[in-house]
């Protein structure tokens, strides 16, 4: 049988947090056999609390699978929650629906991870910029053209391509538009999902970049959670670090901190696999035996039991809180220190 997760009073916190998420739930019903009247859950997001802090990037981590980009979808409101909230300004937007969420989503935009599939091939590049702008009232007392070209001059791109459509440009150059297109709203929260995955190598540095000078220009008013598998990357990127697995947080705390002595058995197998460039600095890979779990039917106990290479006979039936190990660092292990 599944032991819930316990519920923590202490939580992982930042002072004058942008957006504070507590207890997100996301089960998506599935029906298993044909004509079986029983309903059973994906527990995709299972019971997650973190904020993110005020011009703070918050990365997060977690193999395919582990809920994280279900968790970024339900934070902007692509996917319903099943409970919890989701609080941007101290204003629960997990409830807000219709009118009042078009007008609240002004404050909080996504970053796609393919960037050829996330923009309408039918639009041109101004058409997509522009239609942030006309959505929210932006551009009302004109000088929409001019704010059009404001943007692709921000994220590197030559307004005389204004009228260009998606096909024409490469896939570093669509990234930039929809970073463009998320930014002309002037968000105060950005998820980036995946948003350099799909890209080369030689590119990914590029908008990695760009997303860190869009927000010290922007002098701490834009959050990101950023969303990705590369742990590298996203040590880079963030303050933060935050792990997922099977649809709980496992651990979080201090980027260098979570990398460089992580609490946790899974987020030390993650980083093992991280590929080393200095060939004297040697890292055993540590390989966890099977697959994730189907989070339909998640193992009893710590969810990681059933692969962690630490596991004592208590991890089978003792759910494991998300505990402070240090002043900023939090785990879900029995035996972290
Ligand atoms: Fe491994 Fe047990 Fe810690 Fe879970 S609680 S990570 S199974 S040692």
């Amino acid at each position: 049988m599944t032991t819930a997760a316990p519920q923590t009073t202490a939580r992982p916190q930042s002072a004058g947090a942008t957006l504070s998420v507590r207890n997100l739930k996301v089960h998506f019903p599935v029906r298993r056999r044909m004509f079986s009247r029983t309903r059973e859950f994906v527990n995709a997001v299972d019971g997650v609390s973190f904020d993110v802090g005020r011009g703070e990037t918050l990365g997060l981590v977690g193999e395919s699978g582990c809920g994280k980009t279900t968790l970024g979808r339900a934070i902007v409101k692509l996917i319903q929650p099943t409970s919890g909230e989701i609080l941007l300004d101290g204003q629960n937007i997990a409830e807000l629906q219709g009118v009042e969420l078009r007008k609240k989503r002004r404050k909080f935009q996504m970053i796609f991870q393919d960037p050829y599939n996330s923009l309408d091939p039918r639009m041109t590049v101004s058409e997509i910029i522009g239609e942030a702008l006309d959505i929210h009232g932006l551009a009302a007392n004109g000088g929409r053209t001019q704010r059009i070209e404001e943007l692709l001059n921000t994220v590197g791109l030559d307004p005389i391509y204004a009228q260009r459509y998606p096909h024409e440009f490469s896939g570093g150059q669509r990234q930039r538009i929809g970073i463009a297109r998320a930014l002309a709203v002037e968000p105060e929260l950005i998820v980036c999902d995946e948003p350099v995955s799909a890209l080369d190598v030689s590119v990914q540095a590029q908008i990695i970049n760009l997303l860190q000078d869009l927000q010290s220009r922007a002098g701490g008013k834009v959050s990101y959670l950023f969303i990705a598998h590369d742990l590298a990357v996203v040590e880079h990127i963030s303050q933060r670090i935050m792990v997922m697995y099977l649809g709980r947080i496992v651990e979080i705390g201090p980027a260098k901190s979570v990398v460089r002595t992580p609490k946790h058995p899974y987020t030390e197998a993650l980083i093992s696999a991280v590929p080393v460039v200095d060939p004297d600095a040697k890292r055993s890979r540590i390989m966890l035996p099977g697959e994730i779990p189907s989070p339909i039917n998640p193992p009893s106990g710590c969810p990681f039991h059933t692969r962690c290479p630490i596991a004592q006979t208590q991890c089978q039936t003792e759910v494991p809180e998300l505990r402070q190990i240090s002043e900023r660092h939090w785990a879900a292990c029995h035996f972290a220190k």
